[in-house]
C-alpha cells in the first residue's frame, strides 16, 4: 500500500488492532482485510449463495487504492468485538430528569465506541421556571449541558477517541442569550460544539428589523419578545471572538427531511454535516477526489464505479453494525441513511490546474457533486430492487416522487479530519491549509514538511530550494513570497488567502447536490470584523446553505490547525 508517513503514524496510534498487552497485532493491509470481510458479510442477508470473498476483495481494493474510506469507527471497529461502526448519532433530550439522564447514559455508551452525539436542548424548560414535583425552579438547558460535558470528559479516558458533542438550542427558547455566550470562557463546555437553530420566522424578523417571540417549551406560552437584530449581532460577536456558536437554519433542514412522518429534525451530529431524527445514526464515507483525475481530466468512469461500490459498502454497514441501543437500531433501519461525501477536493483542483477561489472551481464542484449525488441515487435504487426500499419509504417524500430507494439520504460532506490523513489528501472540500510547516522533533533539528503536490510543482517548474521552502513554512502560504512564480501563487491558494465569500460560495455549491449538510469552516483572517461574520451568515442563508461555522484566525488559544510554525 502507498501510505504516507503521517498516515502510518495515525493508523498505528488509533486504528490498528492491538492485543491485551497493547501490542500491535495487525498491519494496515490486515486492517483493511478485516474491515472488507466484515462489511461484505452483509451480502449473505440478501443472497445465501453470495460470493462474500469476491465482494470483500472489491471492498479491499476500493480502500487500499485509497479511492474511498469509511468513517473512523468503521475502520476501527469492523470485525472486532465492539462492532460499532457509525460516526454520527442524535439523541432526544426530554424535559424530565429520567429523560435527561437517560440521554447522558446513552451518550456515554456511544462515546465509548467512537461515535459522536448531537442533542437539541430546546425541549428543556427555561432557567427559573417551575418544577411541579419539587416546588423548586428549573436550572435550564445550559446547566444541563455542563452535566453532559462532565460525563463526556470522564468517558474520554477509556474510549476509542475523545467524545464529541453538538448542542443545539432554538433561537426562540427563553434561554437563548445565555446559550449564545455559554462558551465565552470555554471552561465548562469544552466537549461541545454549539449551534443556534435559526427559524424562518427569525430570519424574516431580521430582514424587517423586527421582533420575534420567545416560547417557553414546557407550556407553549410566549414569554418575551426580542429584537432579531440584537440576537443576530450577539451570535456574530461571539462567533467572531472564538468561533462559537455556529448557526443552523432549522426550518430549511426540515424541508430536507425526507421522512417527516417519523418526526422533526432538531439537531445535527457534532461537526454539523449530518442532521438526524432523534435516535437516528448515520455512517459516513468519503470518495477521494484526488484519485479521480487522469492526466488533466476528471475520470468520470472511475468516479462512477467508486461511488456505486461505496454506496453498497455503506448500505452493508447498516446491517453488520452493532448498535449501542435497540431504539437506535430500530430508527436507523427505518430510514437507512448513509452519507457519502468527498475528500481531496482541493488536491483535485490543483491537479486540474484550477485555483480554489475561481468561477471554474465552483463549476467543477457543481458538476462533480451533482454526478456523485446522481450516481449514489442510482446505486441506492439498484439496491432497492434487490434488497427492498428502506422500511419507512412509503411514508417518505421519495415515494411521492415515485423513486424507490434503499436509503432515505445518500450524500453528506464530512470533515474527514482523520481519514483524509490516512488517504494523504486535503480534507473534505476545504482548501489547503498550509503548504509547508515546521515540525519540531525532540532532540532533532526542526524539519520542514512540504505539501507533496506543491513540492513536485516547485521541482518541475524549477523554483524549488530548501531555503524557499523554509520561507514558505514561516506562514504556510505562498501569496507574496518572492521566488514563487505568480501562477503558482494563484494555484496554491490556501485557506487564509481565500475570502470568506468564496468559502461560503463553495459550501453552497456542494450543498446544492447534498441530501444532508456540508461540513466547512469559513476561515477569516484575524483582522476580519463582526460585520464580516454577519455578511457571511446572510450570504449562506441566501445561497441555500443549511448552516455555517466561521473561524477567525488566532481567535482561540488552542487552535487545532496552525498555518506556519507548529508543535
Ligand atoms: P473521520 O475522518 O475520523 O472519519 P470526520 O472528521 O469526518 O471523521 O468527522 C465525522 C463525524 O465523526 C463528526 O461529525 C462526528 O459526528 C464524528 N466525530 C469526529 N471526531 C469525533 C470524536 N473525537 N469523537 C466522537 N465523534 C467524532
Amino acid at each position: 500500500m502507498n501510505l504516507k508517513e503521517n498516515a502510518l503514524k495515525v493508523l498505528e496510534a488509533r486504528y490498528l488492532a492491538r492485543n491485551e498487552k497493547g501490542e500491535l497485532i495487525e498491519t494496515p493491509e490486515e486492517m483493511f482485510w478485516r474491515v472488507a470481510r466484515a462489511i461484505a458479510l452483509a451480502e449473505k442477508n440478501y443472497d445465501e449463495k453470495a460470493d462474500v470473498e469476491q465482494i470483500a476483495k472489491e471492498f479491499y481494493t476500493l480502500m487500499t487504492e485509497l479511492d474511498f474510506l469509511p468513517n473512523t469507527p468503521t475502520l476501527v471497529n469492523a470485525g472486532r468485538p465492539l462492532g460499532q461502526l457509525s460516526a454520527c448519532f442524535v439523541l432526544p433530550v426530554g424535559d424530565s430528569m429520567e429523560e435527561i439522564f437517560d440521554a447522558v447514559k446513552f451518550s456515554a455508551l456511544i462515546h465509548k465506541s467512537g461515535g459522536g452525539t448531537g442533542f437539541s436542548f430546546s425541549r428543556l424548560r427555561s432557567k427559573g421556571s417551575r418544577v411541579r414535583s419539587t416546588g423548586g425552579v428549573a436550572s435550564g438547558p445550559v446547566s444541563f449541558m455542563k452535566v453532559f460535558n462532565a460525563a463526556t470528559e470522564a468517558v474520554k479516558q477509556g474510549g476509542v477517541r475523545r467524545g464529541a458533542n453538538m448542542g443545539v438550542l432554538r433561537c426562540d427558547h427563553p434561554d437563548i442569550l445565555e446559550f449564545i455566550t455559554a462558551k465565552e470562557d470555554n471552561k465548562d463546555i469544552t466537549n461541545f460544539n454549539i449551534s443556534v437553530a435559526l427559524t424562518e420566522k427569525f430570519m424574516k424578523a431580521l430582514e424587517e428589523d423586527g421582533e420575534y417571540e420567545l416560547i417557553e417549551p414546557s407550556t407553549g406560552e410566549i414569554v418575551k419578545k426580542l429584537k432579531a437584530r440584537e440576537v443576530f449581532d450577539k451570535i456574530a460577536q461571539n462567533a467572531w471572538r472564538n468561533g462559537e456558536p455556529g448557526i443552523i437554519f432549522i426550518d430549511r433542514i426540515n424541508e430536507g427531511n425526507m421522512v417527516p412522518d417519523l418526526g422533526q429534525i432538531e439537531s445535527t451530529n457534532p461537526c454539523g454535516e449530518q442532521p438526524l431524527l432523534p435516535y437516528e445514526s448515520c455512517n459516513l464515507g468519503s470518495v477521494n477526489l484526488a484519485n479521480m483525475v487522469k492526466g488533466q481530466e476528471i475520470d468520470w468512469e472511475h468516479l462512477e464505479k467508486t461511488v456505486k461500490l461505496a454506496v453498497r459498502f455503506l448500505d452493508n454497514v447498516i446491517d453488520v453494525n452493532h448498535y449501542p441501543l435497540k431504539e437506535i437500531e430500530n430508527m436507523t433501519k427505518k430510514t437507512r441513511k448513509i452519507g457519502l461525501g468527498v475528500m481531496g477536493f482541493a488536491d483535485m483542483l490543483i491537479k486540474l490546474n484550477v485555483p480554489y477561489d475561481s468561477e471554474e472551481a465552483l463549476q467543477i464542484a457543481d458538476k462533480v457533486m451533482e454526478f456523485i449525488n446522481d450516481k449514489s441515487k442510482e446505486a441506492s435504487a439498484e439496491l432497492a430492487k434487490i434488497r427492498g426500499t428502506f422500511s419507512a419509504w412509503e411514508k417518505s417524500l421519495w415515494a411521492k416522487r415515485g423513486l424507490k430507494l434503499r436509503n432515505a439520504t445518500t450524500t453528506t460532506i464530512a470533515p474527514t479530519g482523520s481519514i483524509s490523513i490516512i488517504a494523504g489528501v486535503s480534507s473534505g472540500i476545504e482548501p489547503i491549509f498550509a503548504l509547508a510547516f515546521k515540525r519540531h522533533i525532540l532532540d532533532r533539528k526542526d524539519i520542514v514538511e512540504v505539501h507533496e503536490i506543491f513540492e513536485q510543482h516547485a521541482k518541475d517548474n524549477g523554483y524549488y530550494s530548501e531555503k524557499l521552502m523554509e520561507e514558505v513554512a514561516k506562514t504556510g502560504r505562498v501569496s507574496g513570497v518572492t521566488g514563487v512564480p505568480k501562477e503558482a501563487q494563484r494555484l496554491f491558494v490556501t485557506a487564509l488567502d481565500i475570502s470568506p465569500e468564496w468559502h461560503v460560495r463553495m459550501q453552497a455549491v456542494f450543498q446544492k447536490h447534498t441530501d444532508n449538510a456540508v461540513s466547512k469552516t469559513i476561515n477569516m483572517p484575524n483582522s476580519a470584523t463582526v460585520k464580516d461574520v454577519k455578511e457571511s451568515y446572510l450570504l449562506a442563508y441566501k445561497l441555500g446553505c443549511k448552516g455555517l461555522t466561521v473561524y477567525r484566525d488566532g481567535s482561540r488559544e488552542e487552535q487545532v490547525l496552525n498555518a506556519g510554525l507548529t508543535e
